[in-house]
Order: structure tokens, then sequence, then C-alpha cells
């Protein structure tokens, strides 16, 4: 049964003597009711981290201001024209409504409230910030110069949530038995979200991982409690944004939130000339500078 404008309030848990981990009992909704349930799933998008919670679950999801233009409709636009985009220029570019949609992800993102979503937002537009986002739209309009003759009918500004490593949040959580995640979708969630739908359902009926499926990168049992922190998310958040169209490689270390945790011997390694990169929220010694 689906039951839909029921607000999820509260996911309940229970755990009994020889139990390691509390596991979920039953959900609570807005319409008062209590809802039996073996298992959950957290799905709740940029407010999925608010929700996780209340029940000690971590889902350190955070939103991030996420652009497009769309521009005047104009006669040579093909709707079956296929999406291009250009990493460099930090866009995408595709048909939309009779003109092109110019989607931009910037090389460093801005955070969206990182205090908590109100409850009462949905489908709503946030005010652009022109000043951080002109430099990025004129390029993107460069690259395809028609968009500058026909106009603009609309920048629009909506939050997306981003996760931490930019990987999806999916699967059991560390936290509590039966509580399941598929948040955290980085902008990518209309493209991804059947394969996601695919695994968490074979997860949930498996009581396992898919063994088809390498999910190592996106397990939600990956984060820890540390990366919840408001300023971490805040501070994290743009990075993240700004690695979707960065060049990747392995290893390449994280800039932002450095130092969240130390060893005891950190500074005797910074003696030896360490370089560190980010193992876990630790700093650790990825190679050392000859004196
Ligand atoms: C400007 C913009 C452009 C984008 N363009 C693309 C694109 O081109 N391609 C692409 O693949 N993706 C795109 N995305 C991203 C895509 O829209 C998201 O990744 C996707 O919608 C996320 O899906 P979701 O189910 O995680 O969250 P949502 O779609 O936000 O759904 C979460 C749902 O949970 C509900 N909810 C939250 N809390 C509770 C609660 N306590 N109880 C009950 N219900 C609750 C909410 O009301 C909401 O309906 C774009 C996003 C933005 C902002």
């Amino acid at each position: 049964q689906i039951i839909e404008g029921a607000g999820v309030l509260d996911v309940r848990t229970t755990k009994t003597r020889g139990d390691v981990l509390p596991r979920v009992s039953s959900v609570t909704t807005a319409c008062g009711e209590s809802i039996k349930a073996n298992s959950v799933v957290n799905c709740g998008g940029i407010w999925a981290r608010q929700l996780g919670e209340k029940s000690d679950v971590v889902i350190p999801n955070q939103a991030a201001e996420h652009y497009y233009l769309i521009t005047e409709s104009f006669k040579e636009v093909d709707p079956s024209w296929p999406v291009v985009e250009d990493s460099s220029k930090c866009v995408y570019i595709r048909p939309e409504g009779g003109g092109l949609m110019l989607g931009l992800f910037e090389t460093m993102g801005a955070s969206w409230n990182e205090t908590g979503i109100p409850d009462s937002f949905s489908f709503g537009e946030i005010n652009a910030d022109f000043d951080r986002m002109m430099p990025y739209l004129e390029e993107a309009m460069l690259r395809a110069p028609i968009t500058l003759e026909v106009g603009a009918k609309h920048f629009f500004c909506g939050p997306e949530s981003f996760t931490p490593d930019g990987s999806p949040s999916v699967g059991e959580s560390a936290d509590v038995k039966n509580y399941y995640v598929a948040a955290g979708l980085n902008s990518i969630g209309i493209l991804t979200g059947g394969g996601i739908g695919k695994v968490l359902a074979e997860w949930i009926r498996d009581g396992c991982a898919p063994s088809d499926v390498d999910v190592t990168a996106i397990d939600a049992s990956r984060f820890q409690n540390y990366q919840n922190n408001r300023q971490y998310r805040a501070d994290r958040v743009g990075e993240a944004l700004g690695n979707t169209y960065a060049t990747h490689y392995p290893d390449k270390p994280v800039k932002t939130c450095r130092g969240a945790r130390r060893s005891a011997i950190h500074e005797r390694l910074v003696g030896r000339n360490a370089y560190f990169r980010d193992v876990s929220g630790w700093e650790s010694p990825s190679w050392y500078c000859p004196e």
C-alpha cells in the first residue's frame, strides 16, 4: 500500500538482548499512525540526513546550489539532439522546451542550508548567486554561441544533495539493522535512480548486497559520524559538486575538511616531512619528502 502525503516523523528502533545493533521496528507518520516495519528505506533526498539523525543513522548529505539556464526557443533546435558535456567549461547542454538547457557544475559549489532543510520546502527555487555564477555562465554560453543571440528565458537555481565523496549513499546503514538508505544522488538521481532501486530491492530481499554488483563505492555504511558535522558538510559539499567535472585519477586527494582526525604521532610525522592524504578522515602519511 502506498500512502501519499504522510510525512515520516520518526523511524522507531528496538534492541533486544543479544542484538549488537538496534533494529527497525516501526515508522511514525504525521497522520499520527504508527506502522510496523521490518525494514525501511530512507530515500528522503535533501531531507535524508535530518530523518536519519533521529535514529542515529549517519547520512552526511548536504544540499548545494545547482544551476541551469534555459534559453528562448529557436527553430534550429532538434529535440532528438543528445546531451553534450564539456567538462572543461563546466557545462552540459541539451534541448529543452524548444530551446537549449545549459546545466552547470562549477569548480567549487556553494552549500545551501546546512542547519537544516525546512519541511515545507518542495520543488522550490532558491535565489541565484549571479555574482558567483556569471563567469561560469559566460564560458558556457560561449561554448554554444547561439545562446548569446537567442537570449535567456530562465536562470534556475535549485538545491540538490551531495555526499562527501560524490558517490551515492545506498544500502543498509552501519548503525541500525534493516535501516536502508537510497539518498545523496549528487545531481544524477534521474540517471542512476533505476539502477539504485534495483540494487537496493535485491539487497533487502537477500539481506546482503547483490553479488554481481560491486557496491564498495556506494555503500551507505562507509560514512562516519564525524562527517555529519555541520562545518564539515558546509566545507566539503562545494568540493564534492566541483569534482563532478574535475579530472579524476586514482587516489585524488580531497582538499577540504583536512585535519578532521589526527593521530597521536601526527606532529612527529610532520617533522619527518610527511605529505598527508585523507583516509577516513585521518591525516595519513602518503609519502615523505627527502631532507
Ligand atoms: C537544478 C537541478 C537539475 C538537475 N538535473 C538533473 C539531470 O539532468 N539528470 C539527473 O539525473 N538528475 C538531475 N538532477 C538531480 C535529481 O533531480 C536528483 O538527484 C533526484 O531528484 C534525487 O532523487 P531523490 O529521490 O533522492 O530525492 P527527491 O527527488 O528530492 O525525493 C525525496 C522525497 O522524499 C520526500 N521526503 C523527505 N523527507 C520525508 C519524510 N520525513 N517523510 C516522507 N517523505 C519525505 C520529499 O518530499 C521528496 O518527495 C537535478 C537536480 C537539480 C536541483
